[in-house]
């Protein structure tokens, strides 16, 4: 059995507005193995980033409030974790590479002193040593000329290059789990593919756990070895890459493969869309979340919330469609059997 490096059991984190209580996350649970890539998708708001930034503690609190619900790292609780306490496991344990790295990175500091910060809090490193491990890092991500760029500013880097940065950065001290939170929107398509086969040799190289975020399911497919869906909040389905790209059960991941572009589509076709927008998380509703945007929407949807139900092994969704007593439905055609 694959090791557990993280487990994530019903979180729930609420934002306190003057307009009310905003319930980002709504009990997520996940578990992430030693080495493999979990995709994160859904639309925005759905609240993807919230889930990671929780897990790191870097979602400001107040107005932030962690309800309920445990994080489990390597099988030690760390929920109730003091920020003091989390800065040993930042960087070390677990990093995160964001999604603009011109806002991320110090502009006002040489990339080598910035990577330098990392590896000297946490390994102890001599200067000579940090130096070296520093060229051996921005070798790793494919940055030409390590010491003289080193001694270079962000702003003298291209997109894509600083994006290179920021992982090296987030991979400075080897930790074993990387939350990547949408890391290649901001480039265009050629450095995108760059940064994501980098993440994958990477991974590779150092049994790195990555954790990404994204909307995209054309990198999904291309990075993720499990995937979890989440809607409003919740996680409406979750299984294998093949599982949720060839057998997807919940009419939302449904929606989201159909609105995929494909080369096949003549000029007549139309790209679908996924009717309405995303329920609000102020006073979210009582029954399934996707209700009102859902063609196969029963009685039952708007008043009850649909439990987990197991579809196959590691592959589960909450819909009631996955009842037993529930008509069947084919998803492909659209129709109610
Ligand atoms: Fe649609 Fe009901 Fe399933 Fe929600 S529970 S996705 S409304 S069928």
């Amino acid at each position: 059995m694959s090791e557990r490096i993280l487990n994530i059991e019903n979180l729930k984190v609420s934002f306190d507005t003057y307009a009310g209580e905003v319930e980002a996350v709504r009990g997520v649970s996940f578990h992430v193995n030693k080495g493999e890539t979990l995709a994160i998708v859904g639309e925005s708001g759905c609240g993807k980033s919230i889930t990671v930034q929780s897990i790191m503690k870097l979602v400001p609190m107040p107005p932030g409030r962690l309800k309920e619900g445990t994080i489990e790292y390597l099988s030690t609780d760390i929920t109730a974790y003091s920020d003091k306490k989390m800065q040993h496991l930042r960087g070390k344990e677990m990093s995160m590479i964001f999604q603009d790295p011109m806002t991320s990175l110090n502009p006002t500091m040489r990339i080598g002193q910035q990577i330098l910060e990392g590896v000297k809090k946490h390994t102890g490193l001599k200067k000579k040593e940090a130096e070296e491990q520093i060229i051996r890092l921005l070798t790793d991500v494919g940055i030409p000329n390590p010491d003289k760029n080193m001694l270079r500013y962000p702003h003298m880097f291209s997109g894509g290059m600083r994006q290179r940065v920021m992982i090296a950065i987030a991979l400075a001290c080897n930790p074993k789990i990387l939350f990547a939170d949408e890391p290649t929107t901001a480039l265009d398509v050629t450095t995108q593919a760059q940064i994501l086969e980098l993440m994958n040799a990477l991974k590779e190289k150092f049994g790195t756990s990555i954790v990404l975020i994204t909307h995209d399911l054309g990198i999904v497919a291309r990075m993720a070895d499990r995937v979890a869906v989440m809607y409003a909040g919740k996680i409406v389905e979750t299984g294998s890459a093949h599982d949720i790209f060839y057998t997807p059960k919940h009419p939302y991941t449904f929606g989201l493969l159909k609105s995929l572009p494909s080369m096949d589509l003549s000029k007549e076709t139309k790209l679908e869309i996924i009717p309405g927008t995303p329920a609000s998380l102020i006073n979210p509703p009582k029954g399934c979340s996707f209700a009102d945007r859902c063609k196969y929407a029963m009685n039952v949807c708007n008043r009850l919330e649909p439990p987990e139900n197991e579809i196959s092994q590691g592959h589960a969704g909450s819909c009631w469609l996955l009842d037993e007593r529930a008509p069947k439905v084919d998803l492909i055609k659209g129709e109610i059997l």
